[in-house]
Formats: structure tokens, C-alpha cells, sequence
């Protein structure tokens, strides 16, 4: 197992040409893929499962910005409410309402992003259309009362797996244009997480400035991923 070098030091330059944030996902990778990625510079790195990430930020630089980007759990925030970066997978009211709460009993303010359903498939997780600005509204009018303890930083979210690329592309763009009309300015709403290994190109060009990039960096996982 090795890291591919040469995919980062690409990738690493073209999101630092577009001020975008490359967050390596290490999901199912051991703890020296992590490591010699970071030795090269990288600081944010993203995961799927909880036990794993708690795992590995035990282990790992304390330093190193962990990213929360799986389907998360209410009942398993507590775990990584003490150190968690950034949490992209928000998906229902109930979860942002648990991590205000964990938040509080850490005494921080948690970074969150709103996911956002934009993909053709039924089982990708995500607010639709409605009941993102349904939300976003409330947080307005209650003057970002409603939840203290949580700083909804933007949105996330995943395209189509398909072959047919301008289908991804409209996608990013309608996640974009839900971005540009959300309009949370005293949050610092200013995230959006778009792209992966084989779309991270057409997300950037979408006005993505996150991108979760896992099997270019770190090749294929062994196991299916949820
Ligand atoms: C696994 C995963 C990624 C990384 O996927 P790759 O195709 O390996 O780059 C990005 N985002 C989410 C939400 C993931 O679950």
C-alpha cells in the first residue's frame, strides 16, 4: 500500500490555484497511508465511520482537521463533538439539532455543512430543495439563535454516479445556484463541498472550493462503501 504521490502534488496545485481546500478521504486506509500524506504537507483529511475516525485521531498528528463526511448518526456525535473539523453530511433537523447539543457540552461552536440531495439515485442522503430553505429560513429568523452552538458553514453534496457528464455538471450547478441563493452571511457561509475522484474537475469549474478526493490519492478501497 502506497500513496500516489504524483495524483497530490497535481491535485494539491490546482486547488491551491483555486483557493479550494483538498480534503484527502482515508476512509478504510491504514494509519501510514494518513501519515506520509501528511509528512508531504496535507492537514485535512476526511472519514466515513465514527469508531474509525476516533480511532485514528487518537493515533494521529493532533494537528491534522478531520473531516466528518459520512452518513452521520445522531447517536454518535458525541464521539467526535471534542475534536471534529467539519461535519459535511447534515441531513435532517434532528442531527444539526444533536451536534448544537454536543457542541455545548464541549463548549465550541461546531462547524456543519447542509447536505443537499442533488443526485438522480433515491439513497443518497441530503435535503431537497424545500426543505433546505425551509431550514436556512428559520436559522435566519431566529438570528442564528436557534443554534448556537453550531455554525452551518455552507453546503455538501453528491452527484450522480453516471457516465454522462453534463448530467453531473447541471447537478453541480443546481447545488451551486442553492449555495449562491441560501444567503446565511453572519455564519460565514462561505463552503461548498463538491467533487470526488471522478468528478472533481467538472465540480471546480462549478465554483466548488472543497473537494473530497479518496481512491486517486490513496487507491481503490478493499471493501464497498455505503
Ligand atoms: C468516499 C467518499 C468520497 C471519496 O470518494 P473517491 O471517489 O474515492 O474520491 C467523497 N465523498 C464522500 C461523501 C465519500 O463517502
Amino acid at each position: 500500500m502506497a500513496i500516489n504521490t504524483e495524483a497530490y502534488k497535481k491535485i494539491k496545485n490546482i486547488t491551491d490555484n483555486k483557493n479550494a481546500i483538498l480534503v484527502a478521504v482515508s476512509k478504510t486506509k491504514p494509519m501510514e497511508d494518513i501519515q506520509e500524506l501528511y509528512d508531504l504537507g496535507q492537514r485535512d483529511f476526511g472519514e466515513n465511520y465514527v469508531q474509525e475516525l476516533v480511532d485514528k485521531y487518537e493515533v494521529l498528528p493532533k494537528d491534522i482537521r478531520w473531516h466528518f463526511i459520512g452518513h452521520l448518526q445522531s447517536n454518535k456525535v458525541k464521539y467526535i463533538a471534542p475534536f471534529v473539523h467539519l461535519i459535511h453530511g447534515v441531513d435532517s433537523e434532528k442531527l444539526l439539532a444533536e451536534i448544537n447539543k454536543q457542541g455545548a457540552k464541549n463548549n465550541r461552536i461546531i462547524d456543519c455543512l447542509l447536505q443537499v440531495h442533488i443526485a438522480e439515485e433515491e439513497t443518497k442522503f441530503g435535503f431537497d430543495e424545500a426543505e433546505l430553505k425551509d431550514l436556512t429560513t428559520r436559522i435566519i429568523h431566529s438570528n442564528y439563535t436557534n443554534y448556537p452552538n453550531v455554525s452551518v458553514r455552507g453546503l455538501m453534496g453528491m452527484a450522480s454516479f453516471s457516465d454522462d457528464l453534463e448530467k453531473v455538471k447541471t447537478e453541480f450547478q443546481h447545488l451551486n445556484q442553492l449555495f449562491s441563493n441560501a444567503n446565511l452571511p453572519s455564519s460565514g457561509f462561505n463552503l461548498l463541498s463538491m467533487g470526488m475522484s471522478g468528478d472533481y474537475e467538472i465540480a471546480l469549474n462549478e465554483g466548488s472550493n472543497m473537494i473530497r478526493i479518496g481512491s486517486l490519492l490513496f487507491g481503490e478501497r478493499n471493501y464497498p462503501v455505503k
